[in-house]
C-alpha cells in the first residue's frame, strides 16, 4: 500500500469520526448483553442494526459488496468474517466475536469484541476448555491495548505490530494471523495503511496528527493457518483450534491519542501503561 494515499484527518474530522465510533460500540455493547445460550446470530445482527440506526447511522458492513449483514459473528474455530444466521445458536460455552461498523455522515467506525457465552444463569462454564478461551480472549484484547499504548509513542507504525507480537507471544503459545490485518479508517472503513498486528521490517507510516487506524489482532490457540469456508466468507483455522479478535479505531492527534471506538476513550485499559488519552472537542 502507497503511504501517499494516507488520508490525515483535522480534528473537526476526528470529533465527527468518535460519533461513528461511539454509534460502533453502542452496538457491541448491546449484543455483548443479549448473548446468552440459545440466541441466533441472526437475532444479534438485529440488535447490533437497530442501535447503530437508533444513533442516526448505519451498517457500514453492508456497504461491502456480497455482504448484507451488521456484524460478523464468528463462533469457536472461526476467526472472522462468519456470517449471522438464524440457525445458528450459541451454546454456553462458545468462543464468539462480534465485529461491527457505523457510518455516520460521511465518517466510519469499526470495533470488534470476543465474549464466552455464559451459562443461562450468567455464570462462567466450568471447564478447562472454557478457561482456556477465556485466556485466549484476555490475551487477544490484552495484545489490541498494547498495540493502541504502542500506538501512542510510536514513531512509525511497524511498532504497533511489534508490540502485539510482542505480547501475545509473552503470553504462550498462540499463533497470529498474517494474512488478515488491520487498516486505516476514516470516509471508508478500509483504507490506507496496513496496520500488521506482527513484526515487520519495514517501518512503515510515520505516525502524526491526523492518523486514524483500526487496530484488530486476530489469535489463535494453534497454528495461524486459516481458510475460507464454503460460503465464501467465514474465515476458519485449518486445525480447528480456538480463536478471538479484538478491534479499536483509533485517533492520533496533536495531544495524543484517542479511542474512538470506546466510551471513555480507552482512559480505563490505557492507564496500566501510563497513558492518558486525550479529548478533542
Ligand atoms: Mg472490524
Ligand atoms: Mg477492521
Amino acid at each position: 500500500m502507497s503511504r501517499h494515499s494516507v488520508e490525515l484527518k483535522t480534528d473537526e474530522q476526528i470529533i465527527l469520526m468518535r460519533e461513528a465510533g461511539l454509534a460502533t460500540a453502542a452496538a457491541l455493547r448491546e449484543v455483548r448483553k443479549a448473548i446468552r445460550p440459545g440466541i441466533s446470530t441472526l437475532e444479534l445482527d438485529a440488535i447490533a442494526e437497530a442501535t447503530i440506526v437508533a444513533r442516526g447511522g448505519h451498517s457500514n458492513f453492508k456497504l461491502v459488496p456480497g455482504y448484507s449483514h451488521t456484524i460478523c459473528a464468528s463462533i469457536n474455530d472461526e476467526v472472522v468474517h462468519g456470517i449471522p444466521s438464524a440457525t445458528r445458536a450459541l451454546k454456553a460455552g462458545d468462543i464468539v466475536s462480534i465485529d461491527a461498523g457505523a457510518e455516520i455522515g460521511e465518517w466510519n467506525g469499526d470495533s470488534a469484541m470476543t465474549v464466552i457465552v455464559p451459562n443461562e444463569d450468567g455464570s462462567a462454564v466450568d471447564s478447562d476448555q472454557v478457561r482456556a478461551r477465556q485466556i485466549l480472549s484476555d490475551v487477544t484484547e490484552g495484545s489490541l491495548w498494547a498495540g493502541i499504548a504502542a500506538l501512542a509513542k510510536a514513531e512509525y507504525l511497524n511498532e504497533v505490530g511489534l508490540a502485539i507480537e510482542e505480547f501475545i507471544y509473552s503470553q504462550g503459545k498462540y499463533g497470529i494471523l498474517e494474512e488478515y490485518v488491520g487498516h486505516g479508517i476514516g470516509r471508508s472503513m478500509h483504507e490506507d495503511p496496513a496496520v500488521y498486528n506482527y513484526a515487520v521490517r519495514e517501518k512503515g507510516f510515520k505516525i502524526q496528527p491526523g492518523l486514524c487506524v483500526a487496530i484488530e489482532p486476530m489469535v489463535v490457540a494453534g497454528n495461524h493457518r486459516t481458510k475460507v469456508l464454503k460460503d465464501g466468507w467465514t474465515v476458519s483455522t485449518k486445525d480447528g483450534s480456538d480463536a478471538s479478535h479484538w478491534e479499536h479505531s483509533v485517533a492520533v492527534h496533536e495531544n495524543g491519542i484517542w479511542v474512538l471506538t470506546a466510551e471513555d476513550g480507552g482512559a480505563e485499559k490505557l492507564a496500566p501503561f501510563g497513558i492518558k488519552p486525550a479529548a478533542l472537542s
